[in-house]
């Protein structure tokens, strides 16, 4: 208790912020968490010099104001509803604030070995291997850098699985959830090891938490890099999922590996295409998805989502993962149906989501909403949250669903142009605003007025964003 008054006035911030939560309880419980997370990410900073970890000296509303700015939050310096949740979410044990990078200047070699020293029961011990491949395949892709796997002896970077105080570990891990794992930065003896909390559930899917993506997150530490406040960046500290089977390094990660080690030797055609954020005023902008949530507009394409408020043309770009880490990207059609939910389709998977929610017993097959086997797919969907009638467009056809009765309705699928003239190509996407319908194919959209049953006016796909 060596600053009552501050821990006092934060107090009283919690109260002013946080009406919701009036139990004196709950506010100690946050005090805690406050404390701890601080503690854990912005207080002790790796030293260079001792290749060990030193304090520094901040008051707890400095270092608070430093989380929220690293995280994109509102600078307040206090304790507010947004930067509690943000804490709460399971991430990286390596501190925010660091000399990662900036002054390490990385391993001196670029062939390097690495051990793995035990396994986790809750994998096949050959996934384990894959992933932990896998994530240094990530790296090397980009780097001169070579990784062998050695299985005795002292690896450069030795990984293991752990529980809360392990081996002679200066950092413990905190039972399920919190802090999935950490990694020490280049160097002799823990230098370049990695730890993975055992109490988590470790996984090769999007259940649990995916192996391979914390894997190459802390092995991008064990090279050098400090946390990224990109997030986009595989080098961000929350987790999030994101489909293994696409690249996860951001230009962001690309551009602090090759600072300290270089690009690849050979051809740079070899390198893999790189995930670039889109270009939302680009010219040739289109979506897979658009949905409406509430009063937001949603617009998807690839991983990304944008949260359009048409009020005020505010607009954010965030990861879908970010949001729903078990949702797959490429979402092909998304709609708000009458109770608030959103249904995304991929394939012939759909999932309910509620609020941050995604519904348990989802992805399930769009069959089950009545449509016939020769489905595959679903382009676009809309609902008119007035009548309760769902529309649904697929190829050239669409179905009209009963949101009450929860059924296709009779005599559909009808062919699109019969009854939107003017709609004549496939549809990538649609939405209903105002009373209007808007279409959208390529970098083109339709206003469509279902009343006049004709289209009003041609714009483009971006219009929403004021480009
Ligand atoms: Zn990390
Ligand atoms: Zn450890």
């Amino acid at each position: 208790m060596k600053n009552l008054s501050l821990l006092l006035l934060i107090y009283v911030a919690v109260s002013i912020a946080l009406p919701m939560h009036p139990e004196k309880d709950n506010e100690e419980e946050d005090i805690k968490l406050l404390q701890d997370y601080l503690n854990k990410f912005y207080e002790v900073e790796p030293d260079p010099n001792q290749l060990g970890w030193k304090r520094n000296a901040e008051s707890t509303t400095e270092k608070l104001r430093k989380m929220q700015d690293f995280f994109g939050l509102k600078v307040t310096g206090k304790l507010d509803t947004e930067t509690l949740e943000m804490m709460k979410k399971p991430r990286c044990g390596v501190p925010d604030v660091g000399l990662y990078g900036v002054t390490l200047p990385g391993w001196k070699k670029n062939k390097l070995t690495y051990r793995i020293v035990n396994h986790t029961p809750d994998m096949r011990k050959e996934d384990v291997d894959k992933a932990i491949q896998k994530a240094f395949k990530v790296w090397s892709t980009v780097t001169p850098l070579i990784f062998t796997r050695i299985h005795e002896g002292i690896a450069d970077i030795m990984i293991a699985f752990g529980t809360k105080v392990h081996g002679h570990c200066p950092r413990y891990f905190d039972g399920p959830l919190g802090v999935l794992a950490h990694a020490f930065p280049p160097g002799t003896g823990f230098g370049g090891d990695v730890h993975f909390d055992e109490d988590e559930d470790w996984t090769t899917g999007s259940a649990g938490f995916n192996l391979f993506l914390v894997a190459a997150h802390e092995v991008g530490h064990a090279l050098g890099l400090s946390h990224s406040s990109d997030q986009r960046a595989l080098m961000f500290p929350n987790y999030a999922y994101v489909n293994p089977s696409e690249f996860p390094l951001s230009p962001d990660d690309i551009s602090g590996i090759q600072s300290i080690y270089g690009s690849p030797p050979n051809a740079p055609d070899k390198r893999p295409a790189t995930p670039t954020s889109p270009k939302t005023c680009g010219s040739q902008m289109s979506f897979d998805a658009v949905t409406t949530l509430r009063r937001e507009v949603m617009f998807l394409k690839g991983r990304h989502l944008w949260r359009l408020y048409p009020d005020t043309s505010e607009v954010e770009l965030e990861l879908i993962s970010a949001f729903w880490p078990s949702l797959p990207s490429g979402i092909q059609a998304a709609y708000e149906n009458i109770k608030d939910q959103i249904l995304f389709f991929k394939g012939n998977n759909f999932w309910v989501i509620s609020g941050y929610q995604v519904l348990p017993g989802y992805p399930k097959n769009i069959n089950t909403l009545g449509f016939p086997k020769g489905v595959k797919k679903i382009d676009a969907a809309v609902c008119n949250k007035n009548t309760g009638k769902t529309y649904f467009f697929t190829g050239d056809k669409y179905w009209r669903y009963d949101e009450n009765s929860q059924s296709i309705e009779k005599g559909y699928p009808r062919q699109i142009v019969d009854d939107f003239p003017g709609i004549s190509q496939k549809v990538d996407a649609v939405f209903q605003h105002k009373g209007f319908f808007y279409f959208f194919h390529g970098s083109k959209q339709q206003e469509f007025d279902p009343n006049a049953k004709k289209v009003i006016r041609e714009i483009k796909s971006n219009s929403w964003f004021k480009c």
